[in-house]
């Protein structure tokens, strides 16, 4: 004899608890994807930054062959080592220690130069550029979600150093003295270069902080299938309309027998009414709030007094006569709506609750209707 089936398996069997599997493994695919998107946007940004320094390198030594200072000529030869190997660390995603490899040199470059040329040449400005490499560094690094140097100890570190350099230079002098008049051109060329970098990065950070504010703003006010108002942030709209004597009207919609679709069609063809249903709320008023108050449930908050019911009907009507096609499938979907005039000082909670009291007359009448 066969065992009956759990309730698990029963859920299991109607498809349900697999279309959800199947919407979880969608979502995760989505952040995956999202992920590797970041990561090839850090890439793309680090070769620029490792070409341009590689370029710098190049010409520095040019300078240095000029100006017969060897020592600085030679250090080139492993400095422009470390960024070819760069290229390759980058290709290969290994940003950590790319960034360690790089910096580490960087710093060591700077304060080698500064001793041997002075401070006349400017090159330890690049020490101020290097703390907000570092600090959006660690931020990438975070929203990666991969391992970082700590930019704040980094940047003490990098402060040390050019307190050192130029203390010494400031004591002793620099190792080479040569022509001022290539200082003053070089003094201008780095800090050219080095407010680029500051430029650059601190508006590449605030950018990047703006971005992440907006989406998170987005996903604490909006309903991420329907793209209406999420019911946390209609609450605060309507709690705007508290002092209010009258205003506008609220309007409750509800999908008529949305768990047949759900249970004939499957879930994402009930996801696909959804929208379907939204988007003709949005057409229909446009300078409604609008926000999907639980489920298959929906709530309309216009602040002008206009005639709620005549746009209530047009929607119904709208949707009752438009059936929704989803993959060769026509679903024909109604909605029952309850609409609400607000009374002189009536609070906001029991506007809400008549617009539910006319939606619930509207359902027990057979469907398919504006109650006003
Ligand atoms: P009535 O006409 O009385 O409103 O009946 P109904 O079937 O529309 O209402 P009921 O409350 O019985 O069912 C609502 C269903 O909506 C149950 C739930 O599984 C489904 N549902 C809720 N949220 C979602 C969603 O985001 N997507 C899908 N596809 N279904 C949802
Ligand atoms: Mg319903
Ligand atoms: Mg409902």
């Amino acid at each position: 004899m066969r065992e009956p089936k759990t309730v698990f398996q029963r859920i299991d069997d109607s498809g349900l608890v697999r279309e959800h599997k199947q919407h979880l493994s969608w979502q995760m695919r989505g952040k995956r994807e999202e992920g590797q998107m970041n990561l090839f946007k850090a890439q793309k940004m680090t070769y620029i930054v490792n070409t341009v320094i590689f370029l710098l390198v190049i010409g520095l030594a040019c300078f240095f062959y000029m100006l017969d200072a060897p020592f600085l000529l030679y250090f080139s030869v492993p400095t422009a080592l470390v960024y070819i190997v760069g290229y390759y660390l980058i290709a290969k995603e290994r940003l950590h220690i790319y960034v360690w490899m790089v910096y580490l040199w960087l710093t060591l470059y700077m304060c080698i130069t500064t001793v041997c040329l002075g401070y006349a040449y400017g090159f330890h400005l690049y020490c101020f550029s290097m703390i907000p490499v570092m600090y959006v560094t660690e931020y990438i690094a975070y929203k990666l979600e991969r391992r970082s140097l700590r930019a704040l100890y980094v940047s003490m570190g990098i402060s040390l150093i050019y307190l050192l350099s130029t203390g010494y230079v400031a004591l002793f002098g620099p190792i080479y003295e040569r022509d001022q008049k290539l200082a003053a051109f070089f003094w201008i060329f780095n800090a050219l270069i080095v407010f680029g970098f500051l430029i650059f990065y601190t508006n590449y950070l605030i950018k990047m902080i703006i971005g992440s504010e907006e989406k998170l703003r987005e996903m604490a006010q909006v309903d991420p299938l329907t793209k209406l108002y999420n019911r946390r942030y209609m609450k605060k709209c309507l709690d705007g309309a508290k002092n209010v004597e009258t205003s506008g009207f609220l309007a409750m919609v509800d999908i008529d027998d949305f768990k047949q679709i759900n249970d004939h069609y499957g879930h994402a063809a009930g996801d696909e009414v959804l929208i379907f249903v939204s988007n003709a709320m949005k057409t229909a008023c446009g300078e409604c709030n609008i926000a999907r108050w639980g489920g298959e449930e929906f709530l309309i908050y216009s602040e002008k007094n206009e005639n709620g019911a005549d746009l209530m009907e047009a929607l119904r009507e709208k949707i009752a006569t438009e059936p929704v096609q989803w993959e060769k499938n026509t679903i024909p979907v109604t909605i029952t709506v309850g609409v609400s005039v607000r009374k002189k000082n009536q609070s906001v909670e029991d506007w809400i609750q008549d617009a539910d009291q006319k939606l619930y007359r509207g359902k027990n009448s057979g469907k398919n209707v504006v109650v006003w």
